[in-house]
């Protein structure tokens, strides 16, 4: 009795991939074209009720992140004249203090005029084999100055030093965060704006 379950299981749920096989050219039919070759398609897939394919064949086709998707946290520079970078980040280790795993190393810069603590960070570092991906350290920062970002695309062959990531490789635009962000990116400016107007 038990066999006969264990096969009929097999059985219907060869039925339900032959059913979505099936319905993947039903739709185009009925739809004229290809639809699950477009980016609109390539998201249905993701939803419980999709009637065709879906799967997705990674990496020719990637389903769109969702805005909080998070991965590592990366820090937000403003574009200044002649290229400069001028990072949001100072040095205030909110963030280091605030990780749940201690994964965030900071040294603050000195002014060489006066020899007194500058607000920037003269080295900055991430152990990403340690950070646990929880987006606090983007949560806390009073700045702005650090965020959590998309891409996921990170295996390497080495798993030493290319694991700590440094100032100069945690370094992303402004731009950059307005593009994967940007919901979170314009409520923030409209924030800052709201607090830079001078009070009556
Ligand atoms: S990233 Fe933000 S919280 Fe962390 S040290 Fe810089 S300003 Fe402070
Ligand atoms: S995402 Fe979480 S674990 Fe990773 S650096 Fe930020 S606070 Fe630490």
């Amino acid at each position: 009795m038990k066999n006969f379950s264990n096969r009929f299981g097999v059985i219907r749920g060869l039925g339900i991939t032959l059913g979505h096989f099936i319905n993947t050219y039903i739709v185009d039919i009925r739809e004229g074209k290809k639809r699950y070759e477009t980016a609109e398609g390539i998201q249905e897939r993701t939803q419980a009720n999709t009637q065709g394919i879906f799967t997705v064949q990674y990496p020719e086709e990637r389903i769109p992140l969702p805005e909080e998707f998070r991965v590592l946290p990366f820090l937000v520079y403003d574009e200044g004249e002649n290229g400069a970078k001028n990072l949001r980040c100072t040095a205030c280790g909110i963030c280091a203090k605030v990780c749940p795993p201690q994964c965030i190393w900071i040294a603050r810069a000195t002014d060489p005029a006066t020899g007194k603590p500058s607000p920037h960070p003269a080295e900055f570092s991430i152990d990403v084999d340690i950070c646990m991906n929880c987006g606090f350290c983007a949560e806390y920062c009073p700045f702005d100055a650090i965020k959590m970002d998309h891409d996921f695309e990170l295996a390497g062959y080495e798993r030493g030093a290319a694991h700590l990531f440094n100032k100069e490789h945690l370094m992303k635009p402004a731009s950059y965060y307005e593009s994967i962000r940007p919901a979170n990116a314009a409520r923030e400016a409209a924030a800052r704006a709201e607090k830079a107007k001078p009070r009556p």
